[in-house]
């Protein structure tokens, strides 16, 4: 069996920020990536990124392409198509997709994946989670489109649609807002923009091109049915959980930490927004995290070392 002395689960940003530091403390380390490709969430930022600083970037892909030319990152030891399933805690095995290793420490750094809403099962017409309302907008000029959350993604994904969409339903199953309360006004302000308050998706019908949406709502001025080109749920995101059985979670699906970036057994480490919940998930962050948990992890092989 393979012996890995850091195993870096997931090629985001704090993948990637960890294995630079493991280089930087001289430690060796494997990273295995799910995907075809390293980025995680990166490729999806189509947004200006102004708040990693000092640099202003255009996009994720431009922060990415950077972070790539690091030296460490070209020397890396990545495996794609790779994915941690289970970790067997008293034995340092972790099983991956494609084989077992035995491993000295172990970041779980594998993000979050966006909520699905079940009774959209098997709908063709459900936009991607990755589907970008401002790169990708153009796509959809003319037509009708029903957003689904109350967040701020949702909210900023139905103003940005409302550019050359025909028509957009925003469809919110509380009677409030999770996102900031300022985007009423914004809403209030577009023509083509609806908001059917306390109202969920129970099914839909295909007919041709288009979609029938069935709903349920608590308003009896709101319709039962909606036609719709396209949907785009924005529902917020759970924390990618494989392998965690067994160690302390929170709220969907995230890792728990100690200050140290440590999941409760000593060689079982975390970072990103897989530790952070959505309210925290943030570039900076998940770099910070990933330097703190190696720099400990360097610290624990120190003193064991002296012994
Ligand atoms: C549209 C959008 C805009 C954003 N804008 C900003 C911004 O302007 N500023 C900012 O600070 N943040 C922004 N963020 C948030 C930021 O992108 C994330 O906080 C950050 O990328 C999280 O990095 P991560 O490495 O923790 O997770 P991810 O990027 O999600 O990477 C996790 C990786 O792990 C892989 N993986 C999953 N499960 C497994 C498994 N079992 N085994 C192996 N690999 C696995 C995934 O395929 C993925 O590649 C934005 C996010 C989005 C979606």
């Amino acid at each position: 069996m393979e012996h890995v002395q850091v195993l870096i689960a997931g090629g985001g940003i704090a993948g990637l920020s960890a294995a630079i530091w493991c280089q930087r403390l001289g430690l060796s380390c494997l990273l295995v990536e799910k995907s075809d490709r390293l980025g995680g969430q990166l490729h999806q930022i189509h947004n200006e990124i102004w708040d990693f600083p000092p640099r202003i970037y255009p996009r994720g892909a431009s922060l990415l392409e950077e972070l790539c030319q690091h030296p460490a990152i070209q020397k890396l030891n990545v495996r794609l198509r790779e994915e941690l399933l289970a970790i067997d805690r008293d034995a340092h095995i972790v099983t991956t997709s494609r084989t077992a290793y035995r491993v000295d420490y172990l970041l779980i750094a594998t993000g979050v994946t966006p909520n699905e809403i079940p009774a959209l099962n098997g709908c063709k017409r459900v936009l991607p989670p990755a589907f970008s309302t401002t790169a990708e907008a153009a796509s959809v000029a003319g037509l009708e489109l029903a957003v689904i959350g109350g967040g701020d993604r949702a909210l900023e994904s139905a103003v940005n649609l409302t550019t050359h969409a025909r028509h957009v339903y925003l469809l919110i199953r509380s009677n409030q807002l999770r996102g900031r309360s300022d985007w009423l006004r914004k809403i209030a302000a577009l023509p083509n923009l609806s908001v059917l308050w306390e109202t969920e998706v129970k099914g839909y019908q295909h007919t041709g091109e288009r979609l029938l949406l069935k709903l349920a709502s608590r308003r009896p001025e709101n319709p039962t049915e909606l036609f719709v080109d396209w949907i785009l749920p924005r529902i917020g995101v759970h924390g990618n959980c494989a392998g965690l059985d067994g160690l302390p979670t929170f709220g969907e699906g995230y890792l728990k930490t100690d200050e140290f970036q440590r999941a409760d057994d000593s060689w079982i480490y975390g970072s990103g927004d897989a530790t952070n919940g959505a309210e925290y998930a943030s570039l900076s962050l998940a770099v910070g995290q990933a330097m703190k948990a190696v720099k400990h992890m360097s610290m624990q092989c120190r003193s064991a070392n002296r012994f």
